[in-house]
């Protein structure tokens, strides 16, 4: 399982989660530097409409248009409703593509909405949660949800043994129930995420445009500190990634995870260095 993700601030950020073939967002270049993976995208959830976060459509959807072979190759692309600079983009493909080869949805997301991006026995669904981020921009963060099934509460202290005598003898909903957990929340450009919408995810993937507090004139984005506190708040499980990282930490980077590493904090840090395609193990 990984994340490939390339994030600067003010020029590109995407993010692609291969276990669901999921994109988060589309910067540019973002079909460029897949390559091949970019046949494989189902589906596109962008956070908001900064060009940052939307310019690599235009190369995604025509790159598919025209790849050889496989014409099936359908592309949802989820986006907060309302959003302006995104209707704009709609507009301008509806009159530029009207040929596609293949199926291009565009889906208006709420929050709270949810979309089924694997079945099975334990399917999975993107939640859309909100975001706060420039004033007049309609904006969204997503949680990646995983149905599971656990011991309801009561029946947590029983034996091996006395759980399997119960499934046997035909009570297993009785004695179970199923929940959703985050396996990945994805916060876009924003302020410092709210604990609520992204309590005990996994893996958090939050915006840490400015390294250092005194850095920040206008309140948009979030600092490290800042990113920090968020993913304690919402008691992050095993994985904070921090994205959106402005150019100008170039070279103070390294030096920053170095601090962050020896801090012994209950989750992993990860800074995403701006410019550079990254790979993370999940
Ligand atoms: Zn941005
Ligand atoms: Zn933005």
């Amino acid at each position: 399982m990984s994340l490939t993700i390339y994030s600067k601030a003010l020029y590109s950020t995407w993010a692609y989660y291969s276990p669901d073939r999921i994109l988060f967002d589309c910067g540019e270049g973002a079909s460029s530097q897949l390559e091949n993976k970019s046949f494989a995208i189902r589906r596109v959830f962008l956070s908001h409409g900064h060009a940052d976060h939307i310019a690599g459509l235009i190369g995604l959807i025509n790159i598919r248009n025209n790849a050889m072979g496989d014409r099936e190759k359908e592309l949802q692309i989820y986006f907060p409703a309302g959003n302006h600079f995104i209707s704009e983009l709609m507009t301008y493909f509806s009159r530029t593509n009207r040929h596609l080869r293949y199926h291009l949805e565009w889906i208006p997301m709420t929050s709270g909405d949810q979309v089924k991006v694997l079945g099975g026995r334990n399917p999975r669904h993107v939640e859309a949660f909100p975001t706060v981020h420039a004033s007049g921009e309609t904006t969204l963060g997503y949680n990646i949800l995983e149905q599971r099934q656990r011991l309801r509460q009561e029946y947590r202290d029983l034996s091996q043994e006395e759980i399997v005598e119960l499934i046997k003898a035909g009570r297993r909903d009785e004695i179970s129930e199923s929940y959703n957990q985050k396996l990945l929340s994805y916060g876009g450009d924003s302020v410092p995420l709210r604990p609520g919408p992204i309590h005990s995810t996994e893996v958090l993937l939050h915006e840490a445009t400015f390294l250092a507090d005194e850095d920040r004139k206008e309140y948009k984005h979030s600092t490290l500190d800042e990113a920090l506190q968020a993913a304690q708040s919402a008691g992050v499980q095993r994985k904070l990634i921090c994205f959106h990282i402005s150019s100008r930490y170039r070279r103070d980077v390294n030096r920053a995870q170095r601090r962050l590493n020896d801090k012994g904090l209950p989750f992993e840090v990860v800074l995403v260095p701006p410019g550079e395609l990254t790979e993370i193990g999940l």
